[in-house]
């Protein structure tokens, strides 16, 4: 019998991973797809949430981003939602900043929708509870995707086009001596039995956070509502900044009028007239870095300075939120070779369709799209953004609109390439 070829498998079903499924849905595209051939694999139960769900942290986004592409009445899976207690909790959420638990929630929910639809078809499978090993380009240009699964069995399935986001890994400090411990575990709770220890603690403790993004200041946030430590006498918290603090503000008046000191040419974006549209802060991490910069905390200092080891000698406990860079597994290509990609500020360096640049070319990895945390997408001047900004743009609303359609585009054009072909 011959084997199963699936148009697309989708490696990886976090927010990122799950989003061109839900932009197929609302566009009518999904069965078209459905027909051709869909595997999903994640190497959780439950899809769609990713890490997203740990955080006890508010978004940097209002509830309405989270709702924008369910807008159609007809769509089965806006029906199917609006019955979901996590639709309804993001619904009364609106013009506020939900926690990323509660918008978890809602992920999951579109995610065992697409389990349910996908395991319904014959031509589609779900590999939930399977790691991917490896992913291997063959000579006839079919992806070979090894995985294991929970009870160690192995098995190879065959795709041609893979979406592939199994996450980011943060980057590391090089203080490694101190107790470091990642915002990402921090915002996840992991520490907090250790991080309570100094509550107790009647010697003066020095806490650093490294960073000036959401993560650094939802860390500061976490340690103010969590464990009541700002304006605690016997704790001083310092947060390391190699730059400014940046705001966002929704129009350039709207930071005039709040006194807010920006660099009109670099600080706001040309297409939409917001102030540091990408790299402001926003809702509570706003709130709080301006409280800060008031000095409404005496025992937290922002210093705003290129840190050195040396800044964390006196330190208990440090805080690294210093970005991300992409998580991936050996992708190798028919001889057996590793494909290396070119990164850029420590993120792969993918062209308008998230195809990845191949190291020490001008080549892209065909029919193979990257875009989750880690990976994002550039700034150009078609997305807009503030000239300051060279990071990358990721987060649930842009993988569910500008990325899916960049990629249901690059798809389409590889199955019309193909039929010629075999015409
Ligand atoms: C602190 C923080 C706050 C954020 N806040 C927001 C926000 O408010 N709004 C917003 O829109 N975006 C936000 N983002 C950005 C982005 O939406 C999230 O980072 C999101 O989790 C990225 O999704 P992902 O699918 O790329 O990665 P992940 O969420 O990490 O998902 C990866 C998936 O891959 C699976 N996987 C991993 N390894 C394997 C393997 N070997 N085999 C099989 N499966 C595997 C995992 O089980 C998981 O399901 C935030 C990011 C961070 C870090």
């Amino acid at each position: 019998m011959e084997r199963q070829v699936y148009n697309l498998a989708i490696c990886g079903c976090g927010p990122a991973g799950i989003s061109p499924l839900v932009y197929l849905e609302e566009n009518k595209l999904l069965e078209k797809y459905l027909d051709e051939g869909i595997c999903l694999i994640d190497e959780k139960e439950n899809i769609g949430a990713g890490k997203l769900i740990n955080y006890n942290i508010t978004a940097n986004s209002l509830g309405k981003v989270f709702l924008e592409i369910f807008q159609k009445e007809n769509s089965s899976l806006y029906k199917h939602l609006m019955s979901k207690e996590s639709y309804k909790n993001i619904s009364s959420k609106l013009e506020s900043a939900p926690y990323l638990k509660e918008v978890g929630n809602l992920l999951q929910d579109i995610g065992s929708y697409f389990i349910d639809k996908i395991r319904d078809r014959n031509n589609g499978e779900v590999y939930n509870n399977h790691k991917i090993l490896e992913v291997k380009r063959n000579k006839k240009n079919i992806f070979e995707i090894k995985l294991q699964s929970f009870d160690n069995k192995f098995k190879t399935i065959l795709a041609r086009h893979v979406i592939f986001n199994i996450g980011g890994k943060q980057n590391e400090l090089f203080e490694k001596e101190k107790t470091v411990i990642y915002s990402d575990d921090f915002i996840s709770g992991l520490h907090d039995d250790f991080v309570n220890e100094f509550s107790n603690s009647e010697n003066k403790t020095v806490i650093s956070i490294v960073g000036s993004s959401h993560s650094a200041f939802s860390s500061l946030y976490r340690l103010k509502n969590n464990f009541n430590f700002l304006n605690r006498n016997n704790i001083k918290i310092q947060v390391f900044n190699r730059s400014n603090i940046k705001l966002f503000y929704n129009s350039v008046e709207e930071a005039i009028n709040d006194n807010y000191q920006f660099n009109m040419d670099q600080d706001v974006c040309y297409l939409s007239n917001r102030v540091n549209r990408y790299s402001g802060l926003r809702y509570d991490s706003f709130i709080l870095a301006k409280e800060c910069m008031s000095h409404k905390y005496k025992n937290v200092e922002i210093k705003n300075k290129e840190f050195t080891e040396s800044d964390f000698l006196d330190s208990s406990l440090v805080i690294c939120a210093t970005g991300y860079t992409n998580k991936s597994v050996e992708i190798l290509d028919s001889n057996h070779e590793e494909i290396i990609f070119q990164l850029e500020q420590g993120q792969l360096l993918t062209d308008h369709y998230c195809r990845p640049y191949i190291h020490n070319s001008n080549n892209v990895f065909e029919k193979f799209y990257t875009y989750g945390l880690g990976s994002g997408i550039k700034t150009n001047p078609k997305n807009g953004g503030e000239l300051n900004y060279t990071g990358r743009i990721d987060g649930v609303w842009v993988y569910q609109h500008e990325v899916s359609k960049r990629i249901v585009e690059d798809i389409s054009y590889s199955i019309q390439a193909e039929n010629k072909v075999n015409i």
